[in-house]
């Protein structure tokens, strides 16, 4: 075989390869008009080539912004350096749909593209080379995979029973509302709430009835609080609330309101009716509470003068003037 004829060949075979590998190319003129379009980018846009050949690319394609598109290629005419858009910042250059199997929760195909200078003899950059890779499988798992992340952060934050946020996420609420408070010097109140004879609810009825005693009560916080207000399980049967921008005054009637709404309610748990109370504790923030901590033992000193009074209801921290306003 005469080294002319082998050459051919090759050339023949680089051909053949650059038409039928799983990438797509195309080569465009300084005038955007398309000049080559191999195999992929025939089979996912259902153009042959013959039909793309000389025609401007945002005719053809006008998902492509030209403005965008323009810009981005006029840079590398000009510096004659490689250029790269990826599925992250836009999803696709060209919209193909999506035939693939596992992936076919993807309405299109993702695209990473890389516009790379074509020189001709003289040095001068006269076309682009476009390389469309599709990476549906990777953008489709790595949503999935920051889904899953974040479905799992919203679980670790969340108590299993209640669906209301778990100690440790509500302390961390808790923290940061002390320290917005210190910048702001916003009101800011405390609920701490506890069942009122809870052990003999789960001694009469067992821990079944105590447990739906307990889902009853978190659906009513729930129900009573803006959504601004932060609730959490702080323990077995007691709860936390924190109420963003609210006074100690306030926080009282919201306090009264849950209570009395406790009060008058009734479980129902197969044939049994069952009524409970609570009792609680509140606490305003002020320049006397040096840590999110002390706050807590603010609104749990409270709490524990309700249970001491009686229980069934509210009592406000011992606050300077606000001492008064205690029950
Ligand atoms: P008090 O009025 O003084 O609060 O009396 P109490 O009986 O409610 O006393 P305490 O708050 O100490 O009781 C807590 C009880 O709550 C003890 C525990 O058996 C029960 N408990 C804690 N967590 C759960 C739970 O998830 N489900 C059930 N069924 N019971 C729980
Ligand atoms: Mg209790
Ligand atoms: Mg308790």
């Amino acid at each position: 075989m005469s080294l002319e004829t082998e050459q051919i060949n090759e050339l023949h075979w680089l051909m053949e390869m650059l038409h039928t590998i799983d990438v797509g190319l195309v080569v465009l003129d300084r005038d955007y008009h398309i000049q080559i379009w191999n195999g992929f980018m025939e089979n996912h846009s259902g153009l042959l080539p013959r039909e793309v050949k000389g025609k401007f690319l945002f005719d053809l394609f006008d998902e492509i912004s030209q403005e965008w598109f323009v810009r981005k290629a006029e840079s590398v005419f000009l510096l004659k350096n490689k250029a790269f858009t990826i599925w992250e910042q836009r999803s696709y250059l060209f919209r193909f749909q999506n035939y693939r199997p596992i992936t076919g929760t993807a309405d299109f195909m993702y695209q990473n593209t890389t516009f790379i200078p074509l020189m001709s003899a003289t040095g001068e950059v006269t076309h682009l080379c476009l390389i469309v890779y599709d990476v549906t499988d990777m953008a489709v798992h790595k949503k999935e995979l920051e889904k899953a992340n974040k479905e799992l952060a919203i679980l670790s934050q969340t108590d299993g029973l209640t669906k209301l946020f778990n100690r440790t996420h509500w302390e961390t609420c808790l923290q940061a509302e002390y320290k917005r408070w210190l910048r702001s010097q916003h009101a800011s109140c405390l609920v701490m709430l506890d069942i009122d004879h809870f052990k003999s609810v789960n001694d009469t009825y067992g821990h079944m009835v105590g447990d739906e005693v307990i889902r009853h009560i978190s659906g009513l916080i729930r129900k009573h609080v803006r959504e601004t207000d932060i609730s959490g399980r702080y323990g077995g049967e007691e709860f936390a609330i924190l109420l963003a921008d609210t006074t100690l005054e306030n926080g009282k009637v919201f306090a009264e309101r849950l209570r009395s709404a406790i009060e008058k309610s009734v479980v129902k748990y197969n044939d049994i009716d069952l009524k409970y109370t609570i009792s609680l504790g509140i606490a305003e923030v002020n320049p006397s509470i040096s840590n999110y901590e002390t706050w807590i033992e603010c609104a749990d000193a409270a709490l524990y003068m309700s249970k001491e009074a009686g229980r069934n209801r509210t009592t406000l921290y011992p606050n300077g003037a606000r001492i008064n306003d205690q029950p």
